[in-house]
């Protein structure tokens, strides 16, 4: 069986993780499989070497700062296969490049296009295990390219792919994924299994265990995910496309804060208001999550809107001379509300799961600013203050019996 691991940074943060990892690696390969590691910078690598860049020029060229940034995961590659020699395993540790990861141009944040295999199956047919630097490639010029920030899940996504591998397992410092935040709720439950879509949903959630690419990627080649944890040795979560039909109706609860809310105040009621408005949002390079539009009245309306809270003021900013124009009374934004969420694919056959969130949201004394939908999806906006007791009663609503506060 041929496996390909992924390791993050925070698994091969020093000399002990780095044999932790060797131990995981090794146990795979002598129970006879072929094995591909993909691997991060330790720890904060790459932050520090954005750092050192800083201090030199804070200007410096994407070119220089993907040469710059790859040198992470080549030390990291280097010393987890002195590690695996060290226990007296067969291993040859790759760059991007020399694993055949060739790219576009898009510096710092380079597609991969295609990834020639012939050096990594030469490896492998010598019974090496073979340990690959993440998160970069080559360019057509033979530069060092960079995936963009936690790319090295999409360059392990992208081998298992194209090598057709039997799994690929992606360890992280949480050990699966959970009906919600397990540090908030009591009783949140790891999940065995989880579809793709259900996975990007809960990504765009802010729920960081996966890089969406790489999320995006395994659907679109059928990549079966395993999501677990280099501590301890448990199974983790599979992220894959039809997960098993249980009667779990709803995946997970989740919260997000990282929300600013925009209003605009009556702007005249007329045709195109919202294509000028979302335009302007468009062309400034900012997206948009849930929109609210009132009922016309006295021939002006409202429009509300959600962006990322550190876009509110740039949004406010982009509408200022439309606004100004066509003369609406105010616009604002605030950042004082949270987006609660459940996602899961068994409310498309479901009715009425909307409604119990609103139910129990409602007797829970907390108020609904706006709501979103999707076929998996049921979002809704609420002061801040409440989040987390938003998610602790929506959680309880469909994972408990008993509703506990
Ligand atoms: N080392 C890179 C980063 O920190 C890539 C990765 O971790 O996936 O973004
Ligand atoms: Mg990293």
């Amino acid at each position: 069986m041929l496996i390909v691991q992924k390791f993050g940074g925070s698994s091969v943060a020093n000399a002990e993780c780095v044999f932790n990892v060797a131990e995981i690696v090794t146990e795979k390969y002598k129970e006879g499989n072929k094995i591909i590691v993909v691997v991060s910078a330790q720890g904060d690598t790459t932050d520090d070497l954005i750092e050192k860049a800083r201090e030199i020029n804070p200007h410096a060229s994407r070119r220089e700062m993907d040469m710059l940034l790859s040198a992470g995961e080549q030390i990291s590659i280097a010393l987890l296969a002195m590690a695996i020699e060290k226990m007296g395993f067969p291993v040859v540790s790759l760059l991007g490049w020399q694993a055949g990861f060739n790219t576009n141009s898009t510096y710092s944040s380079a597609r991969i296009k295609r990834i020639q295999t012939e050096r990594i199956k030469a490896e492998l047919d010598k019974n090496n295990i073979v340990v690959v630097a993440g998160f970069q490639g080559v360019n057509r010029f033979g530069d060092i390219t960079t995936l963009g920030r936690g790319g090295s899940d999409t360059s392990a996504v992208a081998l298992a792919a194209v090598m057709n591998a039997e799994i690929c397992q992606i360890y992280t410092d949480v050990d699966g994924v959970y009906t919600a935040d397990p540090r908030k709720i009591k009783n949140a439950a790891k999940l065995d299994e989880i579809t793709y879509d259900e996975m990007l949903e809960l990504a765009t959630l802010g729920a960081q265990v996966l890089n969406n690419r790489s999320v995006e990627m395994a659907k679109k080649y059928n990549v079966e995910i395993e999501v677990l944890s280099s501590k301890s040795r448990v199974p983790g979560t599979k992220v894959k496309e039809a997960a098993k039909m249980e009667k779990m109706l709803i995946k997970s609860a989740a919260k997000d804060t990282n929300v600013a809310r925009v209003m605009i105040v009556g702007i005249p009621d007329v045709p195109g208001v919202a294509f000028q408005i979302f335009s302007r949002i468009a062309k400034a390079h900012i997206n948009v999550d849930i929109i609210l539009q009132s009922v016309g009245r006295d021939k002006t309306k409202d429009i509300t809107f959600t962006v990322a809270a550190d876009k509110g003021n740039a949004a406010v900013a982009a509408l200022k001379e439309y606004i100004d124009m066509v003369g609406a009374k105010e616009i604002s934004f605030d950042t004082d509300v949270a987006k609660i969420s459940i996602v899961g694919a068994g409310m498309e056959t479901h009715e009425g799961v909307a409604s119990r969130m609103f139910e129990v949201l409602g007797d829970a004394g907390i108020n609904i600013q706006m709501i979103s939908t999707s076929e998996i999806k049921v979002s809704v906006l609420i002061e801040a203050k409440d989040a987390d007791r938003a998610v602790s009663v929506v959680h309880a609503a469909f994972f408990d019996d008993s509703l506990a506060l």
